[in-house]
């Protein structure tokens, strides 16, 4: 369970998130939306702490996410983060780069962290590719294996930030399925989207962020068929 408490962050002397507040369950999906720049991704960045925010607390299973007992590695690796851009290692193939870091960083030992990426790249339909390198995959391949990359730790919650901006059209629905059948197993997602049909189709629960804040939060089919705030219709509208 995640718990962010009144989080505030600034940079410089922007405020960027200003005391939000939102509990993700276990087992939960919440798909956050908003316009550019509302803090859609600041908010992700700040529970695995890619960014440190200012005030506030953010806990994971009631221990602060700065807590020394978790140390930056431990807690990434519990909460894995997949970008926009799949930021593959270009001169690696694919199963080097995603048994890099189990190896490197958390001392799995090259048996067992291979056995493991085997395992997830044949459950990704991506076994086949195991030697190959990222230039000779499609985008949705490449970000398949991102997340293979992002599950190699055995995290108990996942960050997905916007991990299907970048695809063409027609990529776009391979990587979603395995997105859905994660939440089918009981991951716990935190998903920033501009899917909205799969936000509808995929969250337990939509919020809406706007000027740093959690405008309003609901179960997809209240929020997009009877939003509480005008701010959240003239978004749904412009959008969709
Ligand atoms: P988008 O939909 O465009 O990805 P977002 O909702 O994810 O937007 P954020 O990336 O969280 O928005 O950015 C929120 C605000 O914080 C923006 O004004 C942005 O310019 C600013 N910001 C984000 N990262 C930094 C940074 N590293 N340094 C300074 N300002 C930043
Ligand atoms: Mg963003």
């Amino acid at each position: 369970m995640i718990e962010i408490d009144e989080v505030t962050k600034y940079f410089g002397q922007k405020l960027v998130l200003d005391r939000v507040s939102l509990t993700v369950n276990r087992h939960e999906t919440i798909c956050l939306i908003g316009a550019s720049g509302s803090g859609k991704s600041t908010l992700l960045r700040c529970v695995n702490r890619l960014v440190d925010h200012d005030y506030g607390t953010i806990r994971l299973d009631g221990i602060p996410n700065d807590d020394p007992s978790f140390g930056k590695t431990g807690l990434q690796k519990r909460a894995s983060i997949v970008f926009q851009s799949y930021n593959l290692f270009p001169h690696m193939n694919v199963l080097d780069n995603i048994t890099l870091a189990p190896r490197r960083v958390h001392s799995v030992a090259r048996a067992e962290a291979e056995d493991r990426g085997h395992a997830i790249l044949a459950r990704f339909g991506m076994d086949g590719f195991a030697r190959a390198y990222p230039e000779q995959l499609s985008g949705g391949q490449q970000q398949r294996v991102a997340i293979a990359r992002a599950l190699m730790t055995r995290p108990d919650v996942l960050l997905l930030d916007e991990i299907t901006a970048a695809l063409d059209p027609e990529l776009v629905g391979e990587v979603l399925a395995i997105i859905r059948s994660l939440k089918d197993e009981g991951m716990t997602m935190m998903i920033v989207t501009h899917e909205m049909a799969f936000a509808r189709d995929c969250a337990d629960r939509v919020a809406f962020l706007a000027d740093g804040d959690i405008l309003e939060i609901d179960a997809p089919e209240r929020l997009f068929s009877n939003p509480a705030h005008d701010r959240t219709r003239r978004f749904l509208h412009r959008i969709t």
